[in-house]
């Protein structure tokens, strides 16, 4: 964490937070400041030069750049896609029609449901997805300084005044009307702003890599629920092959923990494992661009926003806690932030009027609250060394299998319906465990 530093007179001067240098003068005026470049601050470029903001995006990395993740796409994502305009370039090349389950001797396909979101998927290498967000974004009148690495603020009343920016060797001031963090896992900006991760709640930890298969343009992604290290002790989490069209599947696993019950898992170890169980089935080549990464969850963090100010995507944690998705999520809060402020500001463009600090959350509680608390609670079950062998072998087979497994799909593919919320709350409660109690005290953007 980067120190904070007051200056003498904190009633009146602003206040300082990271090393906030910008001594050689180098001055610039935005509206829109997005720093990070990914989906979901791409996206949001996209949506604030729509609107006519004047809209500079920031990224420490060189694009285009790889991002460790399992590239899948939920209904959920080309539909937020196709309001950029960018659904058919994506979907023509690989299209996938839901998700089949496997595991204790049983296999489930569950459609993707034809909800509003529509019911295509679809995967892409996220070198390739985010370089085409970016270039929409470009197109659309936005700017982006890649190579640049936001370091520092100056806070006043109204919030961030000024951002430092290390551009290669130059140090420069940015001077945003609005700032909108998406700077993903970690979010060194957002911790700067004072970000906190509540790693009391379940969290992800997950590899990915990348194998040829001749099963590279099936159109159902998989994932293995029963995920067995060498040893043959079954993991909290599970593995994935996402057949991506291009030669490729990403093929990935990954374990749910948290502080009191963590995971002891080497992911890219068993990542090592699964694939060779895989091999034969998906004629697979040897797994490379072994990468790992963990995954902040279902709203776990607090302090998200300031007055003019706002954490989007994977920096507020809007993963889903079943599968580690937020491509879909990023993109969406990226829409709403956009559309916030718009309506905060008026037709007037009346920036003193911007009062992201409550709204924000807020907002993300509307939205979110529900289901991720929903995902989070049983994310968590799945931390306890017993609840998977036991519930395994129940969920998957027989006659509660059938009502319970389309239902985690929807989950897993971020489509829950209000009946799997009271499906999945009535279960939990048959099984005993107080869920209300868990909903209560778990933090939640706060
Ligand atoms: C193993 C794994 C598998 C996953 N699989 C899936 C999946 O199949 N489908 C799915 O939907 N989601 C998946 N996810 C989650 C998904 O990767 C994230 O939700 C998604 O990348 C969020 O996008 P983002 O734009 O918020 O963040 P990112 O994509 O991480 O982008 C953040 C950007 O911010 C930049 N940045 C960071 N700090 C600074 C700074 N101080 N200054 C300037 N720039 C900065 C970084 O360089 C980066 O480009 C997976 C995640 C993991 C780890």
């Amino acid at each position: 964490m980067m120190a904070v530093t007051k200056p003498r007179n904190e009633s009146q001067a602003p206040q300082f937070a990271g090393n906030f240098d910008a001594e050689d003068g180098h001055v610039v005026d935005v509206e829109v400041l997005i720093i990070g470049a990914g989906p979901t601050g791409a996206a949001a470029a996209i949506h604030a030069a729509r609107s006519g903001f004047d809209t500079l995006m920031v990224d420490a990395a060189e694009f285009p750049r790889d991002k460790t993740c399992g590239d899948g796409l939920t209904p959920r994502a080309i539909h937020e896609l196709e309001s950029l305009g960018l659904a058919e370039e994506i979907t023509s090349g690989y299209r996938n029609r839901g998700l089949k389950l496997h595991g204790f001797g049983a296999s489930v396909t569950a459609p993707w449901p034809d909800s509003a979101f529509g019911a295509v998927g679809s995967a892409m290498p996220r070198k390739t997805l985010d370089q085409l967000i970016v270039d929409a974004a470009l197109r659309a009148g936005a700017r982006l300084w890649d190579g640049t690495y936001a370091q520092a603020v100056r806070l006043g009343d109204r919030g961030i005044e000024e951002v430092s920016v290390k551009r290669g060797a130059r140090q420069v001031c940015v001077r945003p009307k609005v700032v909108l963090v998406a700077d993903g896992v970690r979010s060194t900006f957002g911790r700067i702003l004072g970000r906190t991760w509540h790693r009391g709640e379940v969290y992800g930890i997950a590899a990915r890599s990348y194998c040829s298969s001749s099963f590279h343009d099936e159109p159902w992604i998989h994932s293995h629920l029963e995920l067995r290290d060498e040893l043959g002790v079954i993991q909290p989490g599970y593995g994935w092959i996402f057949p991506l069209g291009n030669g490729d599947v990403n093929l990935g696993c990954g374990a749910l923990s948290t502080d009191r019950r963590p995971a002891k898992v080497n992911t890219k170890k068993l990542l090592q494992h699964y694939a060779a169980h895989q091999q034969t089935e998906w004629e697979l080549g040897e797994p490379r661009l072994v990468t790992s990464a963990m995954l902040p969850m279902g709203g776990a963090v607090s302090q998200v926003s300031g007055p003019n100010w706002a954490l989007l995507g994977d920096a507020a944690a809007c993963v889903n806690p079943l599968n580690g998705e937020g491509i879909d999520y990023g993109m969406e809060t990226a829409r709403l932030a956009v559309e916030l402020i718009t309506d905060n500001i008026g037709d007037a463009r009346s920036w003193s009027r911007l009062t992201l600090k409550d709204s924000w959350p807020a907002l993300l509680r509307e939205r979110y609250g529900k289901a991720f608390l929903l995902a989070r609670t049983l994310a968590r079950a799945l931390t306890h060394p017993k609840f998977l062998p036991a519930a395994g072998p129940l969920a998957m087979r027989g006659p509660l299998g059938a009502k319970l497994m389309p239902a985690a799909a929807r989950l897993m593919g971020n489509l829950v319906t209000p009946e799997d919320e009271d499906l999945v709350a009535r279960t939990w409660r048959a099984s005993g465990l107080a869920m209300g109690k868990l909903r209560r005290h778990s933090p939640l953007w706060s």
